[in-house]
């Protein structure tokens, strides 16, 4: 039984911590307390190597690492100044167990559910087609979640992509952003999304679900427990109504 649910913030990123704590808490019987970054709180003296070792250096490559000194010494900066750093993913699951580490013992039960919402960008490794995926969580203890992983993790419309080529093309650059969203049909989620709080709700919980039920997600389209491949089917289910399958309803609506 989860009895303590601890939420981190992560103050570089438009994520509303305090607003998804209180979301959490009219829906779960846990206490839930919120705490500042993660990487602050629980900083040990090795997480920047950790960071290194988990980097992911080629989408098609399992292995991952680069403990040369210079990637070391951008990972100890990185942790100094959140705000400068991007572009990298991480093994969200080497990350998981670095935290994990980091945790002190007496709150690493089970019984206390760690969330650092992370500004980094984590990924899983697929046996079944053999290269990198983002994700917008990693459960577990703690349960990751990856802000730019809303952004990142699931396909956006088809078209986004075809207007993206066809640009290129053109012009021999990417198109603004701006330009892709008024050209695409389609929703989806850029960085910085007015609606990320909202829709990062869900994967707080489903990490909560995780640990008291065992239950990975929801097979159920719509269902805030549901895990989004594309973009249309993660605003489907984390911001429009009704936010549960009957279900979850009955566990978790208000
Ligand atoms: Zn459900």
């Amino acid at each position: 039984m989860v009895e303590h649910v601890i939420c981190y913030r992560a103050p570089t990123t438009v994520a509303n911590v305090d607003a998804i704590a209180d979301w959490l808490r009219a829906r779960i019987d846990a206490d839930v307390a919120v705490r500042d970054r993660f990487l602050e709180v629980h900083r040990t003296d090795d997480l920047a190597e950790r960071f290194a070792e988990a980097r992911v250096t080629s989408p098609y490559d399992r292995g991952t690492g680069n403990t040369m000194l210079g990637t070391i010494r951008y990972e100890e900066r990185a942790l100094e100044h959140p705000e400068r750093e991007g572009g990298v993913l991480y093994d969200g699951v080497q990350i998981q167990r670095a935290f994990n580490a980091a945790l002190p013992a007496a709150e690493r039960g089970l019984e206390t559910l760690h969330v650092p919402m992370l500004d980094r960008a984590i990924g899983t490794w697929g046996d079944h087609d053999g290269r990198w995926h983002k994700r917008v969580t990693v459960l577990g203890q703690p349960g990751l979640v990856s802000v730019p992983g809303l952004y990142e993790a699931p396909a956006k419309p088809e078209a986004y992509y075809k207007e993206k080529q066809r640009h290129a093309l053109l012009s021999g650059e990417t198109p603004p952003r701006e330009v892709l969203e008024n050209q695409v049909e389609g929703d989806f989620l850029v960085e910085d999304d007015p609606r990320t709080t909202d829709a990062l709700c869900g994967y707080v919980l489903a990490a909560y679900h995780y640990l008291e039920t065992g239950e990975a997600f929801c097979d159920r389209e719509g269902c805030r427990l549901f895990d989004a491949h594309y973009h249309e089917d993660l605003i489907d289910a984390q911001l429009r109504e009704p936010a549960f399958c009957s279900e979850h309803a009955r566990l978790y609506a208000e």
